[in-house]
């Protein structure tokens, strides 16, 4: 067991602890299965023929004939959210009423420590943007795993076409929850797309380390240098292909935390995101190999954020192989007891 050891995101600058020899083999993990479940599929609102249970779509690929939209005939299908965390048009913002608060006495500290022209503490303003989910298929496969290499391919594609279709968020995120574990509310693979009015800070914070690593360098982007560097030195590299490679990144968060980068820099998902797709459904693929079945896990695309900066946009897949904590939730630093060099061996061993 080798001592635990602080390792910096290159990308983000945050800190993780590396601290294995508490599980010294993939089989320390026992991954909570996502059982599909024969009721979901007989009600799901996700399956061709029930387009009448979702809002009505924003967009579909339908191939051939065009038929209506809201009708089957589609192969990837997008629809607002039925419980957004976003919402277009702005509403009015919410502020909860003016009270006095429970502190009445003069004497009280709190109350008496009120400044006038401090600034409005409690400032909200309208969660305003989109909020879509993107059905990966319109048969009821629990799994991205379950789509063949086609459906897999039709899927991503209709996560860039979505990613591309907001153009004045400040910010796209796409996700994919897989499994309850993640955070999924039905078993019916989807992904889903939030279309932001601000730019969050780890991804500005992210933006800015890009930024600052091309004016140091005179032109190099951070991630396509860190790409060749772990292809140069191996011991992280899990897969490379024509479009995209995989890496365990180097303070990776949790167990087989995966990152893929394209090879070509592209700074927006939107542009150039077809080439996730092959290695994506590799990595998928290997992880389930490594588990005996794919574990739940969260993926999402980080791609630059609207207007000026350099950025090369990738895609993080985390499985649910540990629980977040105190620790991390308190610090934002995580614990990770599964050495990244060990992982990409296990991947490489499950690929090959
Ligand atoms: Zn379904």
């Amino acid at each position: 067991m080798s001592a635990p050891e602080v390792r910096i995101d290159q990308l983000t600058g945050l800190r993780s602890i590396l601290a294995p020899g508490r599980a010294e083999r993939p089989e320390a993990f026992v991954p909570r299965r996502a059982d599909a479940s024969p009721q979901a599929a007989e009600s799901c609102p996700f399956c061709e023929g029930r387009e009448d249970r979702t809002p009505a779509e924003v967009w579909a690929d339908r191939p051939g004939e065009k038929r209506p939209p809201d009708t089957p005939g589609w192969n990837v299908r997008s629809v607002p959210n039925l419980f957004p965390a976003l919402a277009e048009p702005p509403g009015e913002g919410s502020r909860p009423p003016e009270s006095g608060g429970g502190f009445s006495a003069p004497i009280d500290p709190l109350s008496a420590s009120r400044r006038v022209g401090g600034g409005d503490q409690f400032r909200s303003e309208p969660a305003a943007g989109a909020h879509e989910v993107i059905v990966n298929s319109p048969a009821h496969a629990t799994s991205l795993l379950d789509l063949d290499e086609v459906g897999f391919a039709a899927a991503v594609e209709g996560w860039r076409v979505r990613s591309a279709a907001h153009p004045d968020a400040s910010y796209v995120h796409l996700i994919v929850n897989e499994g309850p574990d993640a955070g999924a509310s039905l078993e019916h693979s989807h992904a889903q797309l939030y279309a932001l009015g601000f730019v969050p800070a780890e991804v500005a914070r992210e933006r800015e380390r890009a930024s600052a690593y091309h004016e140091r360098t005179m032109g190099g982007d951070l991630l396509t240098d860190i790409a060749v560097d772990e292809i140069r030195r191996r011991d992280r590299l899990v897969l490379v292909d024509d479009g995209a490679i995989l890496i365990c990144p180097w303070a990776s968060r949790s167990p087989f935390h995966l990152r893929v980068i394209p090879r070509q820099p592209r700074g927006n998902f939107a542009d150039s995101g077809a080439v996730l797709a092959p290695i994506l459904r590799a990595a998928l693929q290997g992880l389930g190999s490594v588990f005996d079945g794919l574990p739940q896990f969260n993926l999402w695309v980080r791609t630059a954020p609207r207007g000026i900066g350099r950025f090369v946009w990738h895609a993080e897949i985390v499985p649910r192989l540990t629980v977040a904590a105190g620790f991390e939730l308190g610090t934002g630093v995580d614990i990770n007891v599964y050495p990244p060099e060990r992982a990409a061996a296990d991947l490489r061993a499950a690929l090959a």
